[in-house]
C-alpha cells in the first residue's frame, strides 16, 4: 500500500513538472526577453470567453500603461511597422534567426523602427498606444492600453510565456 502511494505521488510530481515546463517554460532554451517592464498579464494565450462566445486569444496581453516602453524580445530584422487592419492596430513585427517571429500590437504612433531595420534583443522599438489613434480610428481590437504580444513559429502562433 505504501509503495502504491509513493508511485502515485511520483507520477503526480512528474505530471506537475511536465506541465510546469510546458506552460511556464521553466527550462526553455530559446529564451526571449520580456517585451515590456510590466509583467502582469490581463489575458493569457488560448481559448477565452469574449462577449459570451469562445474565442482564441493568439497572444498574451501585458497590462502596460499607455506610453510605456516596448522592447524587442530577441534580436532580428523588423519586417513590419505600421497599422494592421486585422484587429492588431499599430503593430511591429520582427523575424528572428531561430525561425520564430514576434509581434507587438496596439502600439502608439511613434514607431522607433521601420521595416528592414536590425534590432538588438532588449532594444526600445516603440510605446504602448491608446485605444483610439489620432485619426479617430480604433487601435485594433482593444478595450484599453495594453501590449498584445505574439510569438509565431512556422506561421503558427505559440504561447509566448513558454518562450520567456
Ligand atoms: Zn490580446
Amino acid at each position: 500500500m505504501k509503495k502504491l502511494f509513493l508511485t502515485i505521488i511520483s507520477i503526480a510530481i512528474a505530471i506537475f513538472f511536465t506541465y510546469a515546463i510546458y506552460t511556464i517554460g521553466v527550462f526553455s532554451f530559446d529564451e526571449l526577453t520580456y517585451p515590456t517592464d510590466y509583467r502582469a498579464v490581463s489575458s493569457y494565450y488560448g481559448f477565452r470567453i469574449l462577449y459570451g462566445a469562445s474565442n482564441f486569444h493568439n497572444g498574451v496581453d501585458f497590462l502596460a500603461p499607455q506610453g510605456s516602453n516596448i522592447y524587442a524580445a530577441e534580436s532580428g530584422i523588423v519586417d513590419y511597422a505600421g497599422f494592421m487592419n486585422d484587429g492588431s492596430g499599430n503593430t511591429i513585427s520582427i523575424s528572428h534567426d531561430s525561425g520564430i517571429s514576434t509581434m507587438y500590437c496596439h502600439t502608439d504612433e511613434t514607431f522607433l523602427v521601420s521595416a528592414g531595420d536590425y534590432v538588438e534583443k532588449g532594444q526600445l522599438i516603440g510605446y504602448v498606444g491608446p485605444q483610439y489613434l489620432s485619426s479617430g480610428i480604433m487601435n485594433g481590437n482593444t478595450t484599453g492600453p495594453h501590449l498584445h504580444f505574439m510569438v509565431l513559429k512556422d506561421g503558427y502562433t505559440i504561447n509566448p510565456l513558454t518562450m520567456i
